[in-house]
């Protein structure tokens, strides 16, 4: 597992929802981390307890820059990009620049120093699968025109840049083939699935099932995903991957929206949107590989997780809304 002795560790996107309980296991490890952030989709309040810490060093940059580090570096996590299909969408030019140019500059800094280093790719080089469920030898469905596809091509193009980078410097790599993560600390108006229906169903408001709930996706854990993240860096060199990372348990959103609302306790309805373009029908990973080569296993059932983001959310919501109450009190005592 993780190495005795004390590493220097880069993660980039590491503000972000996967990316801070990354950090906060890497700074628990003993390790040395520079979590580098534009804050794009991040928040600083994720790391905030980290701030402080002597081993822990923020930079916020965007990773579509080229950037040098003073001293030592035994790891990098390529985490920056937008994951939720909503955000990377809003700018996709960006989102390909971020996968692709910031894939290039962190190999490039890999390179000179000579680090380990792993990718955060996706379920979605998988686009639209027609095998079902997806091991790592499937080379997938991807619309190259579609909405999705400065995501999907992003990632798939930073995972050739991985392994020509590997084939032509000999730079060590990982890359982690993610699948849907959810947990606390994901943004409250990130877009995706699960945060959208806690916070809806906390609010008492329609939750927003997209077509007719029928598509599927499998749900893993934050914890499970990060215990996953360093099983694959700390395995021996040869295992580069790529390496499915999810839990193969698969729900219908449908259902995802009715355990959401059973665990918020909550009346809220169902609101039936329009599904998006290109949003795959099914999605599950095989993880035979990662079981047998890392031992990773994911072990949170969906509904302990679900009650865990939710107990998260209903904590945020309830800091706004009497930050709200306090800022109206204070005007009402200055008038
Ligand atoms: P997130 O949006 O919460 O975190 C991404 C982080 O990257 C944010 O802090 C954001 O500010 C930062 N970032 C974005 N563009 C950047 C740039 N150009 N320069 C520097 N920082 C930048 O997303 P997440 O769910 O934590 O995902 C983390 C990584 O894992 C992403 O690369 C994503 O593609 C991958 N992934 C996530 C999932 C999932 O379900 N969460 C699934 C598959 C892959
Ligand atoms: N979805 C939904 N309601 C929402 C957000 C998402 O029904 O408010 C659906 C979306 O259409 C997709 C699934 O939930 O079928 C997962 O979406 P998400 O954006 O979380 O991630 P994706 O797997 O599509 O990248």
């Amino acid at each position: 597992m993780s190495p005795s002795v004390p590493l220097s560790v880069l993660v980039t996107g590491g503000a972000g929802f996967i990316g801070s309980h990354l950090c906060d296991r890497l700074i628990l490890r003993g390790h040395r981390v520079v979590c580098l952030d534009n804050l794009l989709t991040g928040d600083l309040g994720n790391i905030k307890p980290l701030l402080n810490h002597p081993r822990f060093t923020f930079a916020e940059h965007d990773v579509r820059r080229p950037f040098h580090l003073k001293g030592p570096l035994d790891r990098i996590y390529n985490l920056a990009c937008p994951a939720s299909p909503a955000r990377y969408q809003a700018d996709p030019i960006a989102t390909l620049r971020t996968c692709v140019l910031g894939a290039l500059n962190v190999l490039e800094l890999a390179r000179e120093k000579g680090a380990r280093i792993l990718q955060a790719s996706t379920s979605e080089v998988y686009g639209d699968p027609d095998v079902h469920p997806q091991p790592e030898s499937y080379r997938g469905s991807v619309n190259p025109i579609g909405p999705r596809a400065c995501y999907d091509e992003g990632k798939r193009c930073a995972e050739t840049l991985f392994f020509d980078y590997h084939r032509m410097h000999g730079v060590a790599i990982k890359v982690a083939r993610i699948f849907n993560t959810y947990g606390p600390r994901m943004l409250e108006n990130d877009g995706r699935v699960v945060s959208n229906f806690v916070v809806q169903a906390l609010r008492g408001e329609p939750l927003t099932v997209y077509g007719d709930g029928s598509q599927t996706r499998s749900f893993c854990y934050v914890n499970d995903l990060v215990d996953g993240l360093e099983l694959l860096m700390e395995s021996p060199p040869e295992v580069a991957g790529p390496y499915n990372l999810g839990n193969p348990q698969e729900v219908a959103i449908g259902e995802i929206a009715s355990l959401v609302l059973a665990q918020v306790g909550s009346r809220s309805t169902v609101l039936h949107l329009p599904l998006p373009a290109d949003d795959p029908r099914r999605r599950r990973p095989d993880i035979s590989a990662a079981r047998r080569l890392l031992g990773w296993n994911p072990a949170t059932d969906l509904r302990e997780g679900l009650a865990r983001t939710a107990s998260y959310f209903a904590m945020k919501l309830a800091a706004a809304s009497s930050a709200v109450r306090r800022e109206g009190a204070d005007r009402a005592a200055v008038a």
